[in-house]
């Protein structure tokens, strides 16, 4: 995220530009494995030691609500946040749970089967590939 980015994307949201607010947005799109809140938290307090897990929680809530970042619905954990909101796709490793995104045409083109769409109004369409990441692997080898 470059400099002053995230300010503009609270800004163009109508959001309250605070440098907490800054902070927190920084830290989802920093952490680069769809961090959930209580790692947002933990990064974020290093600079702010101030801000209290419950600020956290509830800025990332309203971020979601206005778009400005997405999440990724991972059912049994805690909710895991994207600073991508355009289509991509996910590889999940079931090792160390990082969150890793991925664009491809292919996946891209997935259609919905008819029958489904008939039954359940499809919003969006999402690849979820689980695995075990490079790293993971690297580590058993040693
Ligand atoms: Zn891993
Ligand atoms: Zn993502």
């Amino acid at each position: 995220m470059k400099r002053g980015e995230a300010e503009r994307i609270l800004r163009e949201q109508r959001a309250r530009v605070t440098p907490q607010r800054v902070a927190i947005l920084r830290a989802v799109e920093s952490s680069g494995s769809h961090p959930d809140a209580d790692a947002v938290y933990r990064q974020v307090s290093r600079g702010h030691p101030h801000i209290s897990r419950d600020t956290v929680y509830r800025t990332l809530s309203m971020m979601e609500e206005k778009g400005i970042i997405g999440s990724v619905l991972s059912v049994g954990n805690s909710k895991r946040y994207d600073p991508v909101t355009t289509k991509h796709h996910h590889l999940v490793c079931i090792r160390c749970k990082k969150i890793l995104d991925f664009s491809a045409k292919e996946f891209d083109r997935l259609e919905p089967p008819a029958k489904m769409v008939s039954r359940f109004q499809v919003l969006r369409t999402t690849v979820q590939v689980e695995g075990v990441c490079e790293d993971c692997r690297n580590r058993k080898k040693t």
